[in-house]
Order: structure tokens, then C-alpha cells, then sequence
């Protein structure tokens, strides 16, 4: 009788624990993808982001005698479904970590393990389980460089290697069609525009990586320039799980092994997402919630439909730093972390409007959508987070501006107004938007919603009022 692996953000072959196991069972495997509705509360670019992955995905199954098997519902209906059909003993899956995950997947070990079919779950999406690394208290780290240098003398063992066949059963459960589940139906940015920014898949992922290698030494120079090709694109692939952070770490240390400099700052990074899952593990109100308390007195703007965060989601606040960020978000499905900032510091801090808000577009818009390093990003940079960036520093898209885009050649690559003869990659943000946003690139520029001296002097004024700390 067959295992299952139920695959989830772990699209790939390679470095995939719970799939070694079910091939070294000598079993027969099925790998399932199962599109729960409660789960996966997509936005509109991640979900069609999904639809890419997934039929790479297959293909690389089919590529080693397999087949992916998609359906969609309840996970629990649906996979105790498919255990009566093909007579399957065991489950296994990654784990995820978000508090509805670990609902579902909790419920249906529960399930399952009363009716004698095997649930297993396997390592997988991070270096280091969250319940491993703690403080010398055993406490969970709330602040990231302490929890940096606890882990930085850990051995993290050698990813695994793909499997080359995978066992059939003798016959394949049915499938539905990837087409019928229409993932790109709510990108209303047209999903043509972003296609040719994204390369979907675990070789994607490999190339990417290794593309990156030959940069690395530049990388701690390079990595807040968003003007220049500094970091490694590699969010997506480990957000949807096409390459392991085993894989992405152990290539690191093997060039730094081999005399290749400069590759701690990126180690350190992908920290940073173990950061991220440590925190939303051990504190799931990470995502929904002021992670101080404190904050909730604040007085943020709550209203999504206020017309200066509808200029902001519109990119059109008249803040060309912040506008070229959200301008590219909308275009390719990924903004450079250093614009990440600044449009977040724009809306918390100058329109005073809740994280919350800016968080949930950027799951609507971005391709590597990951909810952990989502939220906490934005909770660090409003304030109201763990480690977090004191209020206080407001950023100053001008000044950050010329720091780190100082011949404005990011600007310009992402804002037509006002330029003779914008680049594609500024007029595509037009050809992107719906037209109910009546936005055209040969109108002038847009004053701002909200002058930069102002915005931080009113920010600054309800923050010392209230004595947050
Ligand atoms: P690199 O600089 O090459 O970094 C390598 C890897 O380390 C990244 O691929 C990523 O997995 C990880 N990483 C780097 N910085 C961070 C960080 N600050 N937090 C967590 N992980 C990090 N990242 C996402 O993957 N998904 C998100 O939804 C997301 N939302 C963010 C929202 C805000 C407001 C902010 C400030 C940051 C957010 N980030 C998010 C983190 C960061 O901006 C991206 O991971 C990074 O820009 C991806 O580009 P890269 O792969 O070239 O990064």
C-alpha cells in the first residue's frame, strides 16, 4: 500500500526529508498537493505565484516516473478521501509553522494516528527547528543577534539528494487540472506583465543560487543598493520551498571554503528568516497583533479606503523613492528589501496608517509572500515589533534616497513621469494597473499626500504623547 506525501511550500526534489523517507519505505508514492481554501488565504500574486510552482513542479515528478495528484478542499476531507481510495498507510508531509497549519495538520495527525494510517511530519523549511534554539534560559529569542550567534557555530547537516525514480503505484489516483483552479484569476495586474520576471521551479532556484555565488563578496556592500544587482533573489524559492535553506547554506560554506570572502552578512540574512518563523512559532500574535501592547493606544489610521493609502497602494504618493518601490511590487512580485523599508516607514510613520494595512498588500503583491518575514518586517519597521526599529528613526525617502540610489537609476527605472523616454519597465506599471485607477505616465508627476517634514513632525508628535517605549 501506497504513502502519501502531501506536499505543501516544499516544491521541490531535492534536500525534501519527508520524501526520502517515504522512498526509503520502498513503497509505492503518491505526491499530493491539496489546495485547502482555509489555509491557503492567498493573496492575488503569491496564488499565481503557486500556479507556476506547481506545474514545474509536476513536470519534474513526471520526470522521475511520478505524477502530482491536485485537488482541492478541506485538507483532512480531502486526504482521508484519498487514503480510502488508493489503500495508502502512511502521510507524510513538511512542516509549516503558522498557527492555521499547525491547526490543520495537528487535527489530522490526531485523525489519522486513530485509524492506524502513519502521520509523519519531516524538517524542511528551516535550518533549525523554532523549539531548538533558545536563550541560555530556554527561553525563545525575541531579539536577533543574540539568537545569531547562538546558531552560528550549529552544524546544519548536508541537504539530502534528489531522488532519481520514485516507485508508481499501479494505478494513479485521479487528478483535477491545474488550469480549473484559475490561480492567476485575481491578478488584476496583468499576470503577462509579471511572467518575465519570474522563473519558476527548483533548476530556477539552483541557477539563481549559483548565480549569486560568483557575487557573494560584493554582497555586504551591494545588498542595500537597489539600483544594482546586490542580493540573491532567492525569497521565492525558499518561500515556496523550490530550494531548501540546507541547500542555500551549504553552497555558501562550501565557497567560503573555498576562499571565497565575504559570505558571512549572507548567512546572517538567511538567519533573519529563521528569525522570522522562530517568532511567529512561539508567538503566533506576530501576525495579527501590535507585538507590544502598548501600541494598540496608538492612533493609526485603520481605514483601508482612506484616499492617502489608496495613493500609496496606487503608487502614486508623489514620494519617488516610495513609489518606485511599490511600482516594482506591482510589476515583478518583489521589491528590494531597502524599499521594503522605506515604502513601510512612508505609510506607518508619514500617513500614520496601520502596519496591518501596508502587510496585508504586500501579501496581495508580492511573489515571495512569506507570512512570517512579512509580518515581521513590518512590525519592525513601524515599531510596534519585537527588535524592532525605534519609532523614533523615521526614514526619509529623500535622504535615503541619495544614500543608496545616488544616481536615482532605481527611480528612474520605475517612474515615467516626467522623464523623455521612460523605460519599459516604467511604462509597464501602466500597462499593469486596472484602469479604474485613470492613471496615465504623461501626466506630471503627483505632489505628495504628505510633505516629508510634516508627516514625520505629526508622527512624531502622537508618538511622544504617548511615551511608548
Ligand atoms: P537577500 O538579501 O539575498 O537575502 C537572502 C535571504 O534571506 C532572502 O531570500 C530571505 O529568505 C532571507 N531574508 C533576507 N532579509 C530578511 C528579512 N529582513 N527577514 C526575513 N528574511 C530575510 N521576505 C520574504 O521572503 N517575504 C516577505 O513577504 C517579506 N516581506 C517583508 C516586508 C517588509 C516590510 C520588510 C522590511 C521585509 C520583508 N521581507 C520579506 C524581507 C526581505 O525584504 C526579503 O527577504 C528580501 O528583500 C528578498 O530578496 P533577496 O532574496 O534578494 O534577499
Amino acid at each position: 500500500s501506497p504513502v502519501i506525501v502531501w506536499f505543501r511550500r516544499d516544491l521541490r526534489l531535492s534536500d525534501h526529508p519527508a520524501l526520502n523517507a517515504a522512498a526509503r519505505t520502498g513503497r509505492p508514492i503518491i505526491p499530493l498537493f491539496v489546495l485547502d481554501d482555509a489555509v491557503h488565504v492567498l493573496g492575488a500574486a503569491p496564488k499565481w505565484r503557486l500556479g507556476q510552482g506547481l506545474e514545474v513542479f509536476a513536470q519534474s515528478l513526471t520526470r522521475i516516473g511520478s505524477r502530482l495528484t491536485i485537488r482541492r478542499g478541506d485538507a483532512l476531507t480531502v486526504i482521508q478521501a484519498l487514503i480510502a481510495e488508493v489503500g495508502a498507510c502512511a502521510v507524510y508531509w513538511s512542516r509549516a509553522y503558522d498557527p492555521a497549519a499547525i491547526a490543520r495538520d495537528s487535527a489530522l495527525k490526531a485523525s489519522l494516528s486513530g485509524q492506524g494510517v502513519e502521520a509523519k511530519s519531516f524538517a524542511g523549511h528551516l535550518l533549525f527547528e523554532p523549539w531548538t534554539v533558545a536563550t541560555k534560559t530556554g527561553q525563545p529569542f525575541r531579539v536577533f543577534t543574540p539568537m545569531w550567534r547562538s546558531v552560528q557555530g550549529r552544524d546544519v547537516p548536508e541537504p539530502l539528494a534528489s531522488p532519481s525514480r520514485l516507485p508508481a503505484p499501479s494505478e494513479w489516483p485521479d487528478t483535477e487540472q491545474l488550469e480549473t483552479w484559475k490561480l492567476a484569476a485575481a491578478m488584476n495586474r496583468g499576470a503577462a506583465i509579471v511572467s518575465p520576471f519570474v522563473q519558476p521551479g527548483e533548476t530556477a532556484a539552483f541557477d539563481t543560487l549559483h548565480s549569486f555565488l560568483d557575487r557573494i563578496p560584493n554582497y555586504a556592500t551591494l545588498r542595500d543598493r537597489p539600483d544594482l544587482d546586490g542580493t540573491s533573489d532567492l525569497s521565492e524559492y525558499l518561500s515556496l520551498g523550490e530550494i531548501s535553506p540546507r541547500c542555500t547554506w551549504h553552497a555558501v560554506q562550501r565557497a567560503a571554503m573555498n576562499g571565497v570572502s565575504g559570505t558571512e552578512p549572507y548567512l546572517r540574512q538567511l538567519v533573519w528568516r529563521e528569525f522570522a518563523y522562530h517568532l511567529m512559532y512561539h508567538s503566533p500574535q506576530l501576525l495579527s497583533r501590535n507585538w507590544k501592547p502598548e501600541w494598540d493606544s496608538f492612533p493609526w489610521n485603520t481605514d483601508a479606503t482612506h484616499p492617502d493609502v489608496i495613493a500609496w497602494k496606487q503608487s502614486r504618493t508623489g514620494i519617488p523613492m516610495v513609489d518606485a518601490g511599490l511600482r516594482q511590487m506591482y510589476v515583478t512580485g518583489r521589491m528590494h528589501n531597502r524599499a521594503r523599508m522605506i515604502v513601510a516607514s512612508y505609510l506607518t510613520k508619514h500617513l500614520m496608517t496601520h502596519w496591518k494595512i501596508g502587510m496585508d498588500w504586500f501579501a496581495d503583491c508580492l511573489v515571495d509572500w512569506d507570512p512570517a518575514a512579512n509580518a515581521m518586517g513590518w512590525q519592525w519597521v513601524a515599531g510596534s515589533g519585537p527588535d524592532a526599529s525605534p519609532f523614533f528613526r523615521v526614514f526619509n525617502p529623500q535622504t535615503q534616497r541619495e544614500k543608496f540610489d545616488p544616481n536615482a537609476a532605481y527611480v528612474n527605472r520605475w517612474i515615467a513621469e516626467g522623464q523623455r523616454d521612460p523605460p519599459d519597465t516604467a511604462l509597464a506599471y501602466f500597462e499593469a494597473v486596472p484602469r479604474s485607477w485613470a492613471l496615465d505616465p504623461s501626466r506630471t508627476y503627483p505632489a505628495p499626500v504628505v510633505e516629508l517634514a510634516q508627516g514625520r513632525v505629526r508622527a512624531l508628535t502622537a508618538y511622544e504623547g504617548r511615551k511608548i517605549q
